[in-house]
């Protein structure tokens, strides 16, 4: 039923689209990749709680903007090996600061902090709506409650200069300072205190005094859509890498329906990716080799049937990947160009910004053909140097060979993303054979 799901490409194209829409910050990414994986039967488990055999069959842990799944195979063994495919849920955007109340000139404003290496300019001139997640106090004295929430109409906007007073701004290139040019326009009036802090009250209908703290961005309100004359480009916010985020998700359903599985298939959805993943909740943290441990456990294995598994593990780490941009082809390495459309990229990068190797390039390439899809092959310019993924960290961390992978795009970072409409399904296709064991 799922692989039919990623044969419809412009359909799920489609799909990708409104649960991105529905996907504002990492924690409501989370929150729509837990649905998903209710719906299809995986169970939630409190890592606070001992688990048990058969909770561990098939299950998820959630924290924050952070998300590990898994579907055990039939192999009941405690050393069986995870075939895995990691993702990140966050993507550089401009945040509420803790006091965002301002203004000037009769304009009410609010402070941003921009997080991440975002495109500064893709959020000039868009009608930002606001998303996270609300500390709520419930009783006096009492713990506060973690709630999501996200105003979905036009409630900010960062205008940019007129030309008029900034002449040379195509010659010279708009510059923009983060503490001083992203500031949001609320509306007019003299600054109020205490007016951000009203509107998350009202859009939770809770009284303001009980809003304590928040975890809150800016969020473009326009919707993805379908886009190009031929509707074969996804036009959307987060592409990078919630696309990625989300064919895990439904390739490791569609790998938990599969009989004959000798391995265990898992996901691991991060934060913090685009701020180093240094956190509780990042990549560089111990919460996936915890989680991975505990199932290990909680079959009745020891210590060293947990390394043995390990040993025999690999990840698929799945990020957005240089498209090569049509205006800008200089810039990409000219044995290597990249086109959107035809297929998942494999990354490679001798210096290790990326934890591709020969080894683990074919198994993903032998998954990706299992799957009828073609895949492709990066490698950067010499003289610019790339990007990185959780690939590498996810490789040191737990020792599991890894291969980088993803889908081919343009305008990483912007507020408004393009990617093929068909690669997000071929992604979903050649990941889900990759979890079910495939290459290996
Ligand atoms: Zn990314």
């Amino acid at each position: 039923m799922v692989r039919a799901m990623f044969d419809d490409r412009r359909g799920y194209a489609r799909e990708v689209g409104s649960r991105i829409d529905a996907s504002p910050t990492p924690y409501h990414a989370v929150a729509t990749a837990q649905a998903t994986l209710e719906r299809a039967g995986f169970r939630r488990l409190d890592v606070a709680l001992p688990w048990s055999a058969a909770d561990v069959a098939r299950g998820f842990v959630a924290e924050g903007g952070t998300l590990v799944a898994w579907a055990a195979g039939d192999d009941p063994g405690a050393a069986v090996p995870f075939d895995l495919a990691g993702a990140h849920t966050d993507s550089p955007n401009l945040r509420i600061r803790p006091q965002p109340d301002t203004g000037r000139a009769g304009w009410r404003q609010v402070a941003v902090e921009v997080y991440g290496g975002a495109l500064l300019n893709s959020w000039l001139d868009r009608d930002l709506g606001v998303a996270g997640r609300v500390a709520v106090r419930r009783t006096r004295g009492g713990p506060a409650e973690l709630r999501l929430f996200h105003v979905d109409r036009p409630v900010m906007r960062v205008p940019q200069l007129a030309i008029h007073l900034d002449r040379d701004v195509n010659e010279r290139g708009l510059q923009l300072n983060k503490q001083l040019h992203m500031a949001a326009v609320l509306g007019l009036g003299d600054e109020r205190p205490g007016a951000f802090r009203r509107l998350v009250a009202e859009t939770l209908d809770v009284s303001p005094d009980d809003v304590v703290s928040w975890d809150a961005m800016a969020v473009d309100t326009a919707p993805s859509t379908l886009a190009g004359l031929g509707e074969d480009l996804l036009s959307a916010p987060r592409i990078d890498n919630q696309v990625s985020c989300i064919a895990a998700v439904d390739a490791l359903v569609a790998a938990g329906e599969r009989d004959g599985r000798g391995t265990t298939a898992a996901i691991s959805l991060f934060d913090h990716e685009e701020v180093g993943s240094t956190s509780a909740t990042g990549a560089d943290g111990v919460l996936l080799a915890g989680v991975l441990e505990r199932i290990v456990l909680a079959r009745g294995g020891s210590r060293q049937e947990h390394l043995r598994a390990l040993a025999a593990s690999r990840c698929a780490s799945a990020d957005g990947a240089h498209a090569t941009h049509p205006n800008y082809a200089e810039r990409h390495e000219p044995g290597h160009w990249i086109r959107a459309g035809a297929g998942p990229v494999v990354k490679v990068n001798v210096n290790q910004r990326y934890a591709t190797d020969a080894a683990t390039q074919a198994e993903f390439e032998i998954a990706a053909d299992a799957a009828g899809v073609p895949v492709q092959r990066f490698s950067s310019r010499g003289d610019m140097p790339c990007g990185s993924t959780i690939g590498p960290l996810t490789a040191a961390r737990s020792g599991m060979r890894t291969v980088d992978v993803g889908v081919a795009q343009l305008a990483m970072h912007s507020a408004r993303e393009l990617c093929g409409a068909d690669d997000p399904a071929q992604l979903a296709a050649a990941l889900t054979e990759w979890l079910a064991g495939a290459g290996r």
